[in-house]
């Protein structure tokens, strides 16, 4: 893909390629605070090598668009869950799936949480500066157990109707299942009470319409996910020696970009 670098007003301006703040770039051993994400851990987990070049070389890589209808779903689903947070009582779905006894979670902190780019969950890495954060949709609440349940709404537009095990088994959704199992660290690490499943809140957009006419019809499903978060402490373990390391890590083999400016240099060169 083409990106080309643009200032806030959409002019063109020069890609330099280095990242410019200096609190984006992760001092090996560094003790003053550095804000991690749950996606620049996800980062890691797919190459420790580009996380390194990004994080500690302060690499910029290219950008990619906003999924502005994606996002719009989110934002809309998020009002829906206010109104029903406000009034304390179950969201229209939920009977239909057997969660009549769940709320959206009340809290102080929710639009903090929510908030990825300023705040979100956050937990500092005890002996490091690394903060770990995780922007969420949303929390749950289970009434009778008094659990704190993760979720993430999602939206796609797949031919199939939304099945529990084809959903949670997709490729692609991998990082999903991941996702919500960082949340659910993070909160216990807050000293929450996390239940042990956590929800995927998803539309799917319905292909075999007859035609636009001005909308889109989705139909929803609440996927059930049992959670793991027993894998987490080692892999954070992993990616603070790669941080802390003196040199990049190997890269990704089955990675298309590197494949891509590999093959380029050596055409550039010849
Ligand atoms: S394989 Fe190369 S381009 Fe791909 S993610 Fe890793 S370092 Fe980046």
């Amino acid at each position: 893909m083409i990106s080309l670098k643009r200032n806030t007003k959409g002019e063109l301006v020069e890609a330099k390629g280095r990242r410019v703040r200096k609190k984006s770039i992760y001092e090996p051993y560094q003790t003053e605070e550095f804000r991690l994400s749950r996606g620049k851990f996800e980062d890691f987990l797919s190459c420790a090598r580009c996380f390194y070049l990004d994080r500690v070389c302060g690499l910029a890589a290219p950008g990619t668009p906003g999924w502005a209808l994606n996002s719009l779903t989110d934002d809309l689903l998020k009002k829906e869950f206010d109104i029903c947070r406000d009034q304390a009582i179950p969201h229209r779905l939920f009977e239909k799936f057997d969660l009549e006894d769940i709320v959206p979670f009340k809290h102080a902190n929710i639009d903090r949480w929510r908030d990825s780019l300023r705040h979100g969950l956050e937990f500092r890495i005890q002996g490091s500066g690394i903060l770990l954060t995780g922007g969420i949709d949303d929390l749950w609440f289970n009434q009778k157990s008094d659990e704190v349940i993760v979720l993430d709404y999602k939206s796609q537009a797949s031919p199939y109707p939304v099945r529990t095990r084809p959903y949670l088994d997709g490729t692609y959704h991998q990082s999903y299942k991941r996702q919500l199992e960082f949340y659910a660290f993070l909160l216990t690490k807050m000293e929450f009470k996390v239940a042990p499943v956590g929800y995927f809140y998803v539309c799917n957009a319905d292909k075999h319409a007859s035609g636009f006419y001005g909308q889109m019809n989705f139909e929803e499903t609440i996927v059930p996910y049992r959670l793991d978060i027993t894998w987490i402490p080692s892999k954070i373990i992993e990616m603070l020696s790669v941080l802390n390391g003196k040199k990049p890590p190997e890269s990704n083999q089955a990675c298309e970009n590197c494949a891509y400016s590999r093959e380029r240099s050596l055409m550039e060169s010849e």
